[in-house]
């Protein structure tokens, strides 16, 4: 079985190419709060980025399938990502310091299946709610941390020598 390295695997299977999922009537979204209310296209660009919950597990480096596209995370990050907060260190300036590094957009929350299963974009993608260690619910950006599903304390960055094959997790998804 050949595997290859990647931040952002390019054959995965499709989850949901399907349309976003039915919204409420325009009355009960006024209630709900934007994540509840807007599909990801209609977010602003602040919602959209607010939607993040910092866990950092897409910024793992992940294993390819060549044939069959299957996905595996390691417990590699990505040399950017700041392992203590999970945090991109060089946000603004990735796309240039880590060509490979993807823009995650609406189209392609649906369109991928390694997004975890915790991350806020698929959730919204699936027509479900935040967890409650979600930031924008706790109004706290440690509880994502102290919920035990961050990357934080569990990974090592990035860096010649270090054999992917061995770092092999199943935590992220
Ligand atoms: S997995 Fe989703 S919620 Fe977590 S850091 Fe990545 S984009 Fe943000
Ligand atoms: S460049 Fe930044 S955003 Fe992109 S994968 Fe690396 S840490 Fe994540």
């Amino acid at each position: 079985m050949a595997r290859r390295p990647t931040r952002w695997p390019s054959k995965s299977a499709a989850t949901s190419e399907a349309a976003p999922p039915a919204r409420p009537g325009r009355k009960a979204r006024a209630d709900l709060p934007f994540w509840r209310a807007k599909t990801l296209e209609e977010m602003t660009k602040a919602e959209w980025e607010s939607l993040c919950d910092g866990c950092g597990k897409c910024c793992l480096m992940k294993l390819e399938d060549v044939d069959t596209g299957r996905v595996s995370f390691t417990a590699v990050a990505c040399r950017l990502l700041d392992v203590g907060t999970c945090r991109c260190k060089r946000y603004a300036e990735r796309k240039k310091l880590v060509p490979d590094c993807v823009q995650l957009t609406p189209a392609l929350t649906r369109s991928v299946d390694w997004l975890p299963r915790s991350c806020a974009y698929r959730l919204v993608a699936e027509g479900k709610d935040l967890f409650w260690w979600h930031p924008l619910k706790s109004g706290d950006p440690e509880t994502v941390h102290l919920a035990g599903v961050s990357a934080r304390g569990r990974v090592t960055s990035e860096r010649r020598g270090l054999d992917l094959e061995d770092r092999i997790v199943s935590w992220p998804k």
